[in-house]
Protein backbone atom coordinates (compact mmCIF):
# COMPACT_ATOMS: atom_id res chain seq x y z
CA UNK A 1 0.00 0.00 0.00
CA UNK A 2 1.21 3.94 -0.45
CA UNK A 3 1.47 5.44 2.63
CA UNK A 4 2.30 8.43 1.44
CA UNK A 5 0.09 11.36 -0.04
CA UNK A 6 2.09 12.77 -2.71
CA UNK A 7 0.76 16.51 -3.06
CA UNK A 8 0.63 16.60 1.14
CA UNK A 9 4.30 15.43 0.94
CA UNK A 10 5.32 18.15 -0.85
CA UNK A 11 3.33 20.59 0.70
CA UNK A 12 4.99 19.75 3.71
CA UNK A 13 8.65 19.29 2.28
CA UNK A 14 8.85 22.81 0.93
CA UNK A 15 8.00 24.37 4.26
CA UNK A 16 10.17 22.45 5.88
CA UNK A 17 13.01 24.05 3.79
CA UNK A 18 12.23 27.03 5.13
CA UNK A 19 12.97 26.54 8.28
CA UNK A 20 16.69 27.54 9.39
CA UNK A 21 18.37 25.05 11.84
CA UNK A 22 19.92 25.21 15.02
CA UNK A 23 24.01 25.51 14.74
CA UNK A 24 24.50 24.06 18.53
CA UNK A 25 25.88 20.59 19.42
CA UNK A 26 25.09 20.57 22.65
CA UNK A 27 21.95 18.69 23.97
CA UNK A 28 18.54 20.19 23.75
CA UNK A 29 17.21 20.17 27.22
CA UNK A 30 16.91 18.32 30.39
CA UNK A 31 13.91 18.70 32.72
CA UNK A 32 11.36 16.49 35.28
CA UNK A 33 7.88 15.53 34.70
CA UNK A 34 5.70 13.47 36.81
CA UNK A 35 3.16 10.75 35.23
CA UNK A 36 1.77 7.72 36.56
CA UNK A 37 4.61 4.62 35.34
CA UNK A 38 4.66 1.24 36.51
CA UNK A 39 1.40 1.57 38.98
CA UNK A 40 2.51 5.17 40.68
CA UNK A 41 3.18 8.40 40.33
CA UNK A 42 7.13 9.00 39.22
CA UNK A 43 9.07 12.18 38.71
CA UNK A 44 11.17 11.27 35.72
CA UNK A 45 13.85 13.04 34.18
CA UNK A 46 13.65 13.84 30.44
CA UNK A 47 16.95 14.43 28.25
CA UNK A 48 16.51 15.69 24.97
CA UNK A 49 19.31 15.24 22.61
CA UNK A 50 20.43 16.96 19.54
CA UNK A 51 20.91 14.66 16.76
CA UNK A 52 21.34 15.71 12.71
CA UNK A 53 17.18 14.99 13.34
CA UNK A 54 14.50 12.40 11.94
CA UNK A 55 15.73 10.84 8.81
CA UNK A 56 12.11 10.66 7.37
CA UNK A 57 11.82 14.47 7.58
CA UNK A 58 15.04 14.68 5.18
CA UNK A 59 13.05 13.11 3.02
CA UNK A 60 9.34 14.68 4.05
CA UNK A 61 8.34 14.71 7.52
CA UNK A 62 5.67 14.76 9.26
CA UNK A 63 2.54 18.14 9.01
CA UNK A 64 2.79 18.58 12.64
CA UNK A 65 6.64 17.98 13.24
CA UNK A 66 8.92 21.01 13.68
CA UNK A 67 11.41 19.30 15.77
CA UNK A 68 13.43 19.88 13.02
CA UNK A 69 14.77 23.50 14.51
CA UNK A 70 16.52 21.17 16.86
CA UNK A 71 18.62 19.56 14.87
CA UNK A 72 22.04 20.02 13.43
CA UNK A 73 23.26 17.59 10.39
CA UNK A 74 26.55 17.97 11.13
CA UNK A 75 25.98 16.09 14.67
CA UNK A 76 27.64 12.28 14.34
CA UNK A 77 28.97 10.23 17.13
CA UNK A 78 31.64 12.35 18.94
CA UNK A 79 29.13 15.03 19.23
CA UNK A 80 26.60 13.10 20.82
CA UNK A 81 29.04 10.49 23.17
CA UNK A 82 29.69 14.34 24.39
CA UNK A 83 26.01 15.45 24.89
CA UNK A 84 25.52 11.86 26.99
CA UNK A 85 28.67 12.49 28.97
CA UNK A 86 27.90 16.04 29.61
CA UNK A 87 24.21 15.39 30.97
CA UNK A 88 25.17 11.73 32.82
CA UNK A 89 28.09 14.21 35.20
CA UNK A 90 24.95 16.16 35.93
CA UNK A 91 22.27 13.80 36.35
CA UNK A 92 24.02 10.59 37.02
CA UNK A 93 21.11 8.58 38.44
CA UNK A 94 17.46 8.05 38.79
CA UNK A 95 14.51 6.13 38.62
CA UNK A 96 13.11 6.80 34.94
CA UNK A 97 15.20 8.46 32.56
CA UNK A 98 13.28 9.44 29.18
CA UNK A 99 16.35 10.12 26.39
CA UNK A 100 14.34 11.58 23.40
CA UNK A 101 15.83 12.49 20.04
CA UNK A 102 14.12 14.36 17.62
CA UNK A 103 13.66 11.63 15.27
CA UNK A 104 14.40 8.04 16.11
CA UNK A 105 16.82 6.74 18.84
CA UNK A 106 17.00 3.16 16.97
CA UNK A 107 17.62 4.91 13.63
CA UNK A 108 21.65 4.30 12.68
CA UNK A 109 21.79 7.11 10.63
CA UNK A 110 20.46 9.41 13.68
CA UNK A 111 22.85 7.72 16.36
CA UNK A 112 25.38 4.72 15.13
CA UNK A 113 23.93 1.73 15.98
CA UNK A 114 26.79 0.95 18.34
CA UNK A 115 26.52 4.35 20.05
CA UNK A 116 22.99 3.19 21.20
CA UNK A 117 23.96 0.29 23.03
CA UNK A 118 26.78 2.20 24.39
CA UNK A 119 24.64 5.12 25.71
CA UNK A 120 21.94 2.60 26.53
CA UNK A 121 24.64 0.34 29.20
CA UNK A 122 25.82 3.97 30.45
CA UNK A 123 22.52 5.63 31.56
CA UNK A 124 21.14 1.90 32.76
CA UNK A 125 24.00 1.98 35.15
CA UNK A 126 22.66 5.00 36.81
CA UNK A 127 19.09 4.62 36.26
CA UNK A 128 16.52 1.72 36.54
CA UNK A 129 13.89 2.97 33.39
CA UNK A 130 14.74 3.59 29.93
CA UNK A 131 11.84 5.46 27.67
CA UNK A 132 13.18 6.18 24.10
CA UNK A 133 11.28 6.70 20.68
CA UNK A 134 11.58 5.02 18.00
CA UNK A 135 10.02 4.84 14.37
CA UNK A 136 8.64 1.32 13.89
CA UNK A 137 11.12 0.73 10.91
CA UNK A 138 14.42 0.57 13.37
CA UNK A 139 13.21 -1.88 15.49
CA UNK A 140 13.80 -5.14 13.98
CA UNK A 141 17.14 -4.17 14.04
CA UNK A 142 18.09 -4.06 17.28
CA UNK A 143 15.45 -5.83 19.15
CA UNK A 144 17.34 -9.08 19.82
CA UNK A 145 20.35 -7.04 21.67
CA UNK A 146 17.51 -5.19 23.38
CA UNK A 147 16.40 -8.66 25.05
CA UNK A 148 19.19 -8.17 27.45
CA UNK A 149 17.45 -5.37 28.95
CA UNK A 150 14.15 -6.69 29.42
CA UNK A 151 11.62 -5.07 31.77
CA UNK A 152 13.90 -1.92 31.93
CA UNK A 153 13.40 -0.26 28.75
CA UNK A 154 10.36 0.69 26.91
CA UNK A 155 9.93 2.15 23.34
CA UNK A 156 7.38 5.04 22.45
CA UNK A 157 6.12 4.94 18.86
CA UNK A 158 4.25 7.37 17.67
CA UNK A 159 1.58 5.71 15.84
CA UNK A 160 -0.76 9.06 16.39
CA UNK A 161 -3.77 7.04 14.95
CA UNK A 162 -5.09 3.88 13.72
CA UNK A 163 -6.69 5.18 10.59
CA UNK A 164 -5.18 4.45 7.24
CA UNK A 165 -6.29 7.70 5.30
CA UNK A 166 -5.79 9.75 9.03
CA UNK A 167 -2.30 8.85 8.56
CA UNK A 168 -1.34 9.17 4.89
CA UNK A 169 -3.60 12.28 4.11
CA UNK A 170 -3.61 14.38 7.64
CA UNK A 171 -0.45 13.08 9.10
CA UNK A 172 2.18 12.09 6.45
CA UNK A 173 3.43 9.39 8.37
CA UNK A 174 4.70 6.71 6.08
CA UNK A 175 3.81 3.64 8.54
CA UNK A 176 0.56 2.55 9.53
CA UNK A 177 -1.04 -0.05 12.18
CA UNK A 178 -0.10 -2.94 10.82
CA UNK A 179 3.84 -1.93 10.96
CA UNK A 180 2.98 -0.22 15.03
CA UNK A 181 1.27 -3.76 15.72
CA UNK A 182 4.21 -5.99 14.07
CA UNK A 183 6.65 -4.04 16.00
CA UNK A 184 4.69 -4.19 19.39
CA UNK A 185 4.71 -7.36 19.15
CA UNK A 186 8.14 -7.72 18.94
CA UNK A 187 9.38 -5.69 21.71
CA UNK A 188 6.79 -7.22 24.10
CA UNK A 189 7.99 -11.11 22.92
CA UNK A 190 11.72 -9.53 23.79
CA UNK A 191 10.56 -8.59 27.62
CA UNK A 192 10.02 -4.52 26.51
CA UNK A 193 7.12 -2.90 26.92
CA UNK A 194 5.40 -0.29 24.48
CA UNK A 195 3.92 3.37 25.09
CA UNK A 196 2.12 4.51 22.31
CA UNK A 197 1.14 8.28 21.33
CA UNK A 198 -1.87 9.42 19.57
CA UNK A 199 -2.47 12.45 18.39
CA UNK A 200 -5.48 14.12 19.14
CA UNK A 201 -6.65 16.50 16.16
CA UNK A 202 -4.65 15.53 13.50
CA UNK A 203 -4.94 18.90 10.33
CA UNK A 204 -7.89 18.58 7.99
CA UNK A 205 -10.42 16.49 10.88
CA UNK A 206 -13.10 18.25 12.69
CA UNK A 207 -12.81 18.50 16.35
CA UNK A 208 -15.84 16.00 16.74
CA UNK A 209 -13.65 13.31 14.12
CA UNK A 210 -10.58 13.74 15.68
CA UNK A 211 -11.99 12.66 19.37
CA UNK A 212 -13.76 9.86 17.74
CA UNK A 213 -10.54 8.84 15.88
CA UNK A 214 -8.49 9.17 19.15
CA UNK A 215 -11.12 7.02 20.65
CA UNK A 216 -11.09 4.32 18.64
CA UNK A 217 -7.36 4.18 18.31
CA UNK A 218 -6.85 4.20 21.85
CA UNK A 219 -9.05 1.08 21.71
CA UNK A 220 -7.74 -0.54 19.02
CA UNK A 221 -3.84 0.09 20.36
CA UNK A 222 -4.78 -0.99 23.95
CA UNK A 223 -4.16 -4.88 23.48
CA UNK A 224 -0.57 -4.45 21.58
CA UNK A 225 0.44 -1.37 24.42
CA UNK A 226 1.78 -0.95 28.03
CA UNK A 227 1.10 2.57 27.89
CA UNK A 228 -1.49 5.05 25.76
CA UNK A 229 -0.19 8.90 25.76
CA UNK A 230 -2.95 10.81 23.88
CA UNK A 231 -0.66 14.14 22.75
CA UNK A 232 -3.16 16.73 21.94
CA UNK A 233 -2.02 18.95 18.88
CA UNK A 234 0.13 21.88 19.56
CA UNK A 235 1.55 24.18 16.80
CA UNK A 236 5.12 24.02 15.96
CA UNK A 237 7.01 26.41 13.92
CA UNK A 238 7.68 25.76 10.00
CA UNK A 239 5.31 23.00 10.28
CA UNK A 240 2.33 22.83 7.51
CA UNK A 241 0.00 22.47 10.53
CA UNK A 242 1.60 26.21 11.44
CA UNK A 243 0.67 27.05 7.68
CA UNK A 244 -2.67 26.18 8.30
CA UNK A 245 -3.49 27.79 11.78
CA UNK A 246 -1.90 30.99 10.66
CA UNK A 247 -4.49 31.11 7.45
CA UNK A 248 -7.10 30.62 10.01
CA UNK A 249 -7.73 26.89 8.87
CA UNK A 250 -6.58 24.91 11.81
CA UNK A 251 -7.74 25.29 15.62
CA UNK A 252 -6.11 23.08 18.40
CA UNK A 253 -8.17 20.44 20.49
CA UNK A 254 -10.56 22.17 22.86
CA UNK A 255 -9.15 20.95 26.46
CA UNK A 256 -13.33 19.53 26.94
CA UNK A 257 -12.32 17.44 23.82
CA UNK A 258 -9.00 16.01 25.91
CA UNK A 259 -11.40 15.49 28.63
CA UNK A 260 -14.12 13.48 26.55
CA UNK A 261 -11.19 11.47 24.79
CA UNK A 262 -9.62 10.31 28.40
CA UNK A 263 -13.18 9.94 30.22
CA UNK A 264 -14.07 7.69 27.19
CA UNK A 265 -11.39 5.49 27.57
CA UNK A 266 -11.98 4.37 31.44
CA UNK A 267 -12.80 1.33 31.22
CA UNK A 268 -9.45 0.58 28.91
CA UNK A 269 -7.67 -1.20 31.12
CA UNK A 270 -4.05 0.08 29.73
CA UNK A 271 -3.14 3.30 31.51
CA UNK A 272 -4.08 6.32 29.15
CA UNK A 273 -2.75 9.54 30.12
CA UNK A 274 -2.57 12.90 28.33
CA UNK A 275 0.69 15.02 27.97
CA UNK A 276 -0.67 18.48 26.96
CA UNK A 277 2.14 21.06 25.56
CA UNK A 278 1.00 24.24 25.57
CA UNK A 279 -1.93 23.74 27.64
CA UNK A 280 -4.53 26.56 27.94
CA UNK A 281 -2.44 28.60 25.23
CA UNK A 282 -4.28 29.04 22.14
CA UNK A 283 -0.73 26.98 20.22
CA UNK A 284 -1.84 24.22 22.01
CA UNK A 285 -4.68 22.83 23.34
CA UNK A 286 -7.46 25.31 25.18
CA UNK A 287 -11.31 26.13 25.92
CA UNK A 288 -10.38 30.11 25.13
CA UNK A 289 -11.76 30.65 28.74
CA UNK A 290 -10.78 31.30 32.17
CA UNK A 291 -11.13 27.89 32.33
CA UNK A 292 -8.43 27.15 30.52
CA UNK A 293 -5.56 26.74 33.84
CA UNK A 294 -8.31 24.80 35.89
CA UNK A 295 -8.76 22.78 33.12
CA UNK A 296 -5.11 21.99 32.51
CA UNK A 297 -4.44 21.15 35.87
CA UNK A 298 -7.00 18.98 36.10
CA UNK A 299 -5.86 16.56 33.29
CA UNK A 300 -2.12 16.65 34.61
CA UNK A 301 -3.27 15.72 38.06
CA UNK A 302 -5.33 13.06 36.09
CA UNK A 303 -2.35 11.81 34.23
CA UNK A 304 -0.18 11.94 37.54
CA UNK A 305 -2.31 9.79 39.02
CA UNK A 306 -5.05 7.79 36.96
CA UNK A 307 -7.79 8.98 39.16
CA UNK A 308 -10.44 9.90 37.38
CA UNK A 309 -12.19 12.51 39.84
CA UNK A 310 -9.85 15.18 38.93
CA UNK A 311 -11.49 15.16 35.27
CA UNK A 312 -15.26 14.13 36.27
CA UNK A 313 -14.81 17.69 38.69
CA UNK A 314 -14.02 19.96 35.56
CA UNK A 315 -17.24 21.56 34.95
CA UNK A 316 -17.57 25.22 33.41
CA UNK A 317 -20.51 26.92 31.41
CA UNK A 318 -18.43 27.10 28.32
CA UNK A 319 -19.30 23.42 27.62
CA UNK A 320 -22.23 24.87 25.58
CA UNK A 321 -19.69 26.71 23.53
CA UNK A 322 -18.07 23.65 22.82
CA UNK A 323 -20.78 21.25 22.26
CA UNK A 324 -22.29 24.13 19.82
CA UNK A 325 -18.53 24.15 17.85
CA UNK A 326 -18.85 20.38 17.37
CA UNK A 327 -22.08 20.94 15.83
CA UNK A 328 -21.48 23.53 13.44
CA UNK A 329 -18.67 21.95 11.90
CA UNK A 330 -20.54 18.83 12.08
CA UNK A 331 -23.62 20.69 9.67
CA UNK A 332 -20.75 21.80 7.82
CA UNK A 333 -18.43 19.20 7.10
CA UNK A 334 -15.43 21.90 7.83
CA UNK A 335 -12.95 21.99 10.33
CA UNK A 336 -13.03 26.04 11.97
CA UNK A 337 -10.39 27.97 13.41
CA UNK A 338 -10.86 30.10 16.80
CA UNK A 339 -14.09 31.09 18.07
CA UNK A 340 -13.64 34.10 20.77
CA UNK A 341 -15.69 33.69 23.86
CA UNK A 342 -17.07 35.88 26.23
CA UNK A 343 -15.28 35.31 30.02
ZN1 LIG B 1 -14.71 27.49 30.53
Amino acid sequence: MNKVDPRLASDIAGIRNSISRSDRTDYVTTYTEREFYEGKTTTERVLILRTRGCSWSYHSGCSMCGYWGDTNPDIGKEELEKQVDHFLKDYPQGEVLKIFTSGSFFDPIEIDQGLQFSIIDKVLSGYSHLIVESRPEYIKKVVDRLSKYAGRIQVAIGLESTDPSVLKNSVNKNYDFDDFKECAMLLREHGLSVRAYLLLKPPFLTEKESIDDSIRSAREIARYSDFISVNPMNIQTGTLVERMYKEGNYRPPWLWSVVKVLQSLRDVDVPTVSLVTASGKRRGAHNGHECDRRFSEGIRKYSETLDFRFLDELKCECEDSWKNFLEVEEETGMPMSEVILDD
